[in-house]
């Protein structure tokens, strides 16, 4: 009888090719993951603060509550994940948040003015590149039923004080009117005149463009289109006197704010449902290509086309990972936090380092502790990198005299004390008074 050949590990497990995560998404580890959620919890204070109550919205909605955004944007025509389910109904998973607030607000009918704020995921199909993520994650806020041009500078207030919070100093707040809907027609019209006779100096998208919106050939970026573009009318000279008067009075209120600002007539957002004021910031920071860290403005029309009554809305969305990136361009990130402020060394065999653990963690002491039985050495060398102030140290000694050395792992002093003052003897160092 021939012996059995001895069996391969490759050939009785086949190899699999390894996942990875799916192009334009990311796995945030730490220590992204905690900048991301210092972001957010940052923005939900001062949301909070300024009267704006969390609305959480489903990540995927029908189809149409986007579509109604209208057809002249990328995002809807050409980068939405839409999909039909199971049911057969046309979804899509969501590629911003206003739509889905407003589609929220239609729904339930909350009284105004309703100042909502949110936090999450985006998600559009783009062609992935720094700071352009298929998957990416907005804050934002939006006010429904308010015409007063003060909340318009309180909008813009809450972004501007937002990411002065998040360190950023290199920011340009871009700021302008599109007038209401007779004006923007008015002044699309003459912007179309004009590009029309410069037709032949623009590039195929930008000609292309002016078919479906000729207010947003002015986003173009191509340097072809760059003349034609400065050589354009400005829409502020077209804008009705009602319109002037609440861009100056949000201009007034920026400056009151001591808000610094600067009026932009090229900057211009597509969609039909935009009027009035509108904003941008920009990071300085960051490579033209991805310098946008988010913007908003007053929109009209939006609440009805999603079957509700016409109500005045504003708001803003700001780029989570950009806002990230600026702050690492602007080397403006706030020290990190140690996660644990105490580490649990224990060379008895790992049961006292559960309890002593548990106990840290109910008084709410951050705490850690390390694995499988390792050696003082490499337990103390665990509870360095794990950016702990404290080691509590159990060996057999301490175990059989009922104590724990309370180590100072900056002073590099330590005491032992009774097991049942531990908590307290940590506590003092932790967070000296
Ligand atoms: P928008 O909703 O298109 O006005 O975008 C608002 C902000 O969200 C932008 O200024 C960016 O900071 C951010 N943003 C938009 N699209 C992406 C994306 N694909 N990846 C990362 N950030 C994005």
């Amino acid at each position: 009888m021939t012996e059995p050949a001895a069996v391969e590990p490759d050939r009785a497990r086949p190899r699999v090719d390894a996942f990875r995560a799916p192009k334009g998404t990311r796995d945030l580890l730490p220590p992204v993951s905690a900048r991301h959620r210092r972001l957010v919890a940052r923005f939900a204070e001062l949301a909070g603060q300024a009267g704006y109550g969390e609305v959480v919205v489903p990540m995927f909605e029908e189809l149409g509550v986007f579509s109604r955004l209208g057809e002249a944007t990328d995002v809807v025509t050409k980068e939405m994940y839409d999909f039909v389910d199971k049911g057969g109904r046309r979804m899509a998973l969501r590629p911003e948040q206003t739509a889905s607030v407003v589609r929220a607000f239609v729904e339930h009918r909350p009284s105004t003015p309703w100042k909502a704020w949110y936090a999450g995921p985006n998600f559009r199909y783009e062609r992935p590149q720094k700071g352009r993520h298929r998957q990416f994650d907005q804050v934002g806020i939006e006010v429904l039923g308010v015409d007063d041009p003060h909340a318009d500078v309180e909008v813009v207030a809450l972004a501007w004080r937002f990411l002065v919070a998040m360190g950023l100093r290199r920011v340009t707040l871009k700021l302008n009117s599109l007038g209401d809907a007779g004006d923007r027609a008015r002044y699309s019209e003459l912007l179309r005149a004009h590009f029309e006779a410069v037709a032949g100096e623009l590039s195929p998208a930008a000609r292309e463009t002016l078919e479906r919106n000729p207010l947003r050939v002015l986003d173009s970026k191509r340097p072809e289109d760059a003349a034609a573009i400065a050589a354009a009318p400005s829409i502020l000279d077209s804008i009705s006197a009602a319109a002037a008067a609440h861009l100056d009075e949000v201009r007034a209120g920026l400056d009151a704010l001591a808000i610094p600002y600067a009026l932009e007539p090229r900057l211009v957002r597509g969609l039909d449902y935009y009027r009035r004021t509108t904003f941008e910031f920009a990071g300085d920071a960051l490579d033209g290509a991805q310098d946008a860290l988010g913007g908003g403005g007053r929109y009209d029309g939006l609440v009805e086309a999603l079957g509700g009554p016409a109500t005045p809305g504003i708001g803003f969305a700001l780029g989570v990972e950009r806002i990230l990136l600026a702050v690492e361009a602007e080397d403006a990130a706030a020290d990190p936090v140690p996660a644990v402020a105490a580490f649990v060394v224990d060379t008895t065999g790992g049961r006292e380092a559960t309890v002593l653990c548990d106990a840290l963690r109910e008084a709410g002491i951050g705490a850690d502790r390390a694995w499988d039985g390792r050696s003082l050495k490499a337990q103390m060398k665990a509870a360095g990198q794990s950016g702990a102030t404290v080691a509590v140290i159990v060996g057999e000694r301490e175990l059989a005299d009922g104590t724990a050395i309370v180590r100072d792992l900056r002073a590099s002093e330590q005491a032992a004390v009774p097991r049942g003052d531990v908590i307290d003897h940590v506590r003092k160092l932790v967070s000296p008074t």
